[in-house]
């Protein structure tokens, strides 16, 4: 993929995502890498995000993937920056990671500091100078993405269309649910997944 074509993708993940996050054009690239490597496939893609970030948007909007269809699965725990993409059918895959040990401190100095977390006090704060410095880190990024871009080629251990859980009414609030369990009450009744009391 072109840079044009990845940086097209890139504003179209803005307006996605709602805000100009450098590290959807970072992600763009690495879909695109993703794709390439990954070829013709004989099912559907799908798609693994290792953490769940700005990655997740670029991955719904450049690959149809989403958290709705499940063809994209966040491993939030994990909290890596890379992806996989793999063929549904046979479970082979591409993953993409950045090589931060190939990011040069003298030749990219923002995009070095964005991946370390060590943008100036003034970056963080946000406002115009957090807007020139998300500029800067994309044009780095650009001009060395072939090269800190790794790619790997895997096998999923997991693959194929997925369970699709039985739903039930809970017992207790009597509103449909999916059971993945025997319980029959639903995450908030049981306690286990409760977020809210009532207001
Ligand atoms: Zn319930």
């Amino acid at each position: 993929m072109t840079d044009r074509e990845i940086l097209d993708w890139f504003e179209k993940a803005c307006a996605f995502h709602h805000k100009k996050a450098p590290g959807l054009a970072i992600g763009a690239a690495m879909v695109a890498a993703c794709e390439e490597r990954l070829g013709e496939v004989k099912d559907k893609v799908n798609a693994i995000c290792e953490s769940t970030s700005c990655l997740c948007d670029i991955i719904q909007v450049m690959t149809g993937c989403t958290l709705g269809n499940r063809y994209l699965k966040t491993y939030e725990k994990l909290g890596r920056y890379a992806l996989t993409l793999y063929d549904r059918a046979d479970g082979r895959g591409v993953r993409a990671s950045i090589d931060i040990s190939k990011i040069s401190a003298e030749k990219t100095p923002e995009l070095y500091n964005f991946f370390m977390r060590t943008r100036s006090a003034e970056v963080k704060a946000g406002g115009e100078a957090r807007r020139k410095s998300g500029e800067q880190v994309v044009k780095e990024f650009m001009s060395v993405r072939q090269e800190i871009i790794k790619l790997e080629n895997v096998w999923l251990d997991k693959f194929g269309k997925g369970d699709m859980l039985p739903a039930a009414p809970c017992v207790n609030c009597g509103e449909s649910f999916l059971r993945s369990s025997s319980e029959e009450k639903c995450g908030v009744c049981s306690g286990e997944m409760r977020y809210y009391r009532p207001g």
